[in-house]
């Protein structure tokens, strides 16, 4: 596996978002100078929303085009995608999550351009160094680098489940509170003032037009959209996930890890930063309110996990990545229980 020179920044070369932009995908890949020969990876849903339009706009602007329809994430999936390493110059991954992972991964493992088109606007996954991979039944986030491009077509984005949408803006505003748990003390050596301010903006503004978001119109999706393309820029410049990922993350993957049916990755992470934004004493009433503006849980009931088991997720997210300090790990067991009932989260 290739490692990247120490305090370099990989970053997207192409980010191209707006209605309709898929068509312009031969353009983008002229312009990137790659050869001819893809691989779209995506599931059976990606492939009917769009992944029959990519596959012809490809083959029309002269790409020869391999395709792959995978089940899930995991290693089994990934070993199947880089197979076909040899026999391409470009990798396509077309979802919401799971496409988009395998890609990213079998790019950096395989030394070949990835290009992210994401379906929905769920996470910041589509945009990041990290990929989620099943190994063994467990999630496992692992380090990759980011897409060569991001091209998101808003009108596709804009058809996704709402759910989905709403999820996005859970994980963007949990920046707000990952930056708080990242400035803690013994937290400076890998701070970073342009990767935080950049994090924290992107939340800012999706939190002023939340509005636009909730109504669903094209102008708000594209506002999710940037922010956490965003968030992915800012996880790049810092060398980290720490812009975007603190103790509401950890709670998040505590839930993914011990759950058997866990919510959505930015659903738990919004929920977790009402509670951890509370305990860093900051206006956690507004995160409520931008996630409630657009239906994503504000509790354990919304969130459909039982409160026990939302409660143990919060006291004992210290068993995940133990080496990142976040204000979950300096609260105690007595003051997380009080944000968590004083937030309305359990109770
Ligand atoms: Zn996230």
């Amino acid at each position: 596996m290739r490692s990247k020179p120490a305090r370099s920044m990989i970053l997207p070369r192409m980010v191209v978002t707006g209605p309709g932009v898929l068509e312009q995908l031969p353009a983008i890949i002229a312009e990137l100078d790659i050869p001819e020969r893809g691989l779209i990876v995506c599931d059976n849903n990606t492939l009917q929303i769009a992944g029959n339009q990519v596959i012809e706009y490809l083959v029309a602007g002269g790409h020869p085009m391999e395709k792959i329809v995978i089940e899930g994430a995991n290693i089994e999936e990934l070993d199947r995608v880089e197979a076909y390493s040899d026999k391409i110059d470009f990798l396509v991954g077309l979802g919401g999550g799971r496409p988009i992972d395998l890609a990213k991964q079998a790019g950096f493992n395989k030394d070949i351009p990835f290009i992210s088109i994401p379906t929905a606007a769920s996470h910041d996954g589509f945009g990041s160094a990290r990929a989620s991979i099943r190994q063994d039944g467990r999630k496992t986030s692992m380090q990759a680098i980011p897409p060569i491009a991001v091209v998101a077509d808003t009108s596709i984005i804009s058809k996704a489940p709402r759910r989905l949408l709403g999820a996005g803006v859970g994980d963007i505003i949990s920046n707000q509170t990952a930056v708080l748990d990242w400035k803690l003390s013994e937290q400076k050596a890998d701070y970073s003032e342009y990767a935080a301010a950049l994090s924290e903006m992107a939340a800012q503004l999706v939190e002023d037009g939340i509005d636009k978001v909730a109504n669903g119109s094209e102008e708000g999706v594209r506002l999710v959209v940037k922010a956490l393309i965003s968030s992915g820029v800012a996880m790049s410049i810092a060398g980290t996930s720490r812009p975007a990922s603190g103790g509401e993350h950890k709670f998040s993957h505590w839930l993914d890890s011990n759950c058997d049916t866990p919510a959505l990755h930015g659903e738990q992470c919004g929920l977790g930063s009402i509670v951890t934004m509370y305990l860093h004493g900051g206006n956690w009433e507004k995160i409520r309110d931008t996630l409630k503006a657009v239906n994503a849980p504000v509790n354990s009931k919304d969130l459909g996990i039982d409160e026990g088991i939302v409660l143990n997720a919060f006291l004992n997210s210290k068993e995940i990545r133990p080496q990142r300090v976040t204000i979950l790990d300096k609260s105690n067991q007595k003051q997380i229980e009080e944000a968590a009932l004083a937030t309305g989260v359990i109770g």
